[in-house]
């Protein structure tokens, strides 16, 4: 597997840190829990999305792209931080914001990843609930392009081939990591939406033959529809990359049994999950993604599916920006 052919430029902070979580492990009563702090890989705060940006951005700056164009939920963690990659490298940027949840409170409009968004520089506009986000995004891009930018468009979560191969470095970085420390990783738990990120794992473990056993914890789409996703994004990762035979099927496994009423809407379990990290191990979920995927872990847990003596590995995706989007929800009552 021969990643460096790929154009990638250095956003973030990698290696980032596999950490044991000792606390939890105790409370839950094993399996042993480790944590891998993709919340810590730097770009306005951090998150998943800074490993796809080393490559997208590469390609929008071979194409001398002037201006990024994205698209997500009104908080959406990957148009802040790719907004963030832009001010780094002096591109100006545009993004499309989803209204996905009907809410009307002033934070989770404007706080959060909104009042970052703005304060790289973006240029923010709203679509409705199920607007077609792709279709706008290539509107307002002719747009530019009439104006005479040269505007680069990244899908909803950098979810293409391209952005994936930072999650097939990930897979590397990971098992480089495991064999350093001596670990045996069982399983490797975290949030799946848009799929860029599980796409990049699967196609990172499967070409290296990694055991590890993937689980993406949904957030969005029902299984069959995000198990799909996966697969099909993974296909045209393992593509892009002319690598040799077929993709597994069986290696993509989605458990969407924690996405509640929907995406971005509250659960219980979230909620604890998101005071039960804080808690016990000082480190902040989210309410969107990592929160719902941590919930997905413990109830698992809670239900016998993992021996005691298994190394399960939860790789933290980041998101924390997004408490301040909901803070009522975490007990913040306006006085
Ligand atoms: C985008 C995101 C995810 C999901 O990653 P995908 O590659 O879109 O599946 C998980 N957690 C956080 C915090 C995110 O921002």
């Amino acid at each position: 597997m021969e990643l460096a052919r790929f154009p990638r430029i250095r956003l973030g902070h990698f290696p980032t840190p596999l950490e044991p979580m000792d606390n939890l492990t105790r409370l839950l009563g094993g399996p042993r829990l480790w944590i891998k702090r993709d919340d810590c890989t730097g770009l306005s705060s951090g998150g998943n999305k800074t490993r796809k940006l080393e490559y997208l951005m590469a390609e929008a700056l071979a194409q001398k792209a002037d201006t990024v164009i994205t698209q997500g939920a009104t908080q959406s963690n990957h148009a802040r931080q790719t907004v963030a990659a832009a001010a780094k490298l002096g591109m100006q940027s545009h993004i499309l914001l989803e209204d996905r949840t009907g809410y009307t409170q002033f934070n989770y409009l404007e706080n959060g990843n909104v009042l970052l968004d703005r304060l790289h520089g973006a240029t923010v506009e709203r679509r409705a609930g199920g607007s077609d986000m792709q279709g706008e995004m290539e509107t307002v891009a002719k747009q530019l392009e009439r104006n005479g930018r040269r505007p680069y468009v990244i899908p909803g979560g950098g979810s293409n081939p391209v952005g994936a191969l930072g999650y097939v470095n990930a897979a590397l970085e990971l098992v480089n990591q495991s064999v350093e420390l001596g670990l045996r990783i069982d399983h490797l738990v975290h949030a799946t939406g848009s799929s860029g990120t599980q796409a990049g794992l699967v196609v990172g473990l499967q070409a290296m033959q990694s055991k590890i056993q993937l689980l993406g914890i949904g957030v969005r789409a029902p299984k069959e529809k995000q198990e799909s996703m996966v697969y099909d994004l993974a296909c045209r990762t393992w593509a892009h990359m002319k690598l040799k035979g077929d993709l597994d099927r069986t290696s993509v496994l989605a458990n969407c049994d924690y996405v509640g009423d929907g995406y971005g809407l509250p659960t219980p379990a979230m909620v604890e999950a998101v005071n039960l990290l804080a808690k016990t191990e000082g480190i902040l979920l989210d309410p969107v993604y990592s929160g719902k995927g941590m919930a997905g872990l413990i109830d698992l847990i809670r239900k016998g599916q993992f021996a005691k003596d298994q190394n399960v590995v939860f790789l933290h995706t980041g998101g924390s920006v997004t408490l301040f989007g909901y803070p009522d929800i975490f007990g913040l009552v306006p006085t």
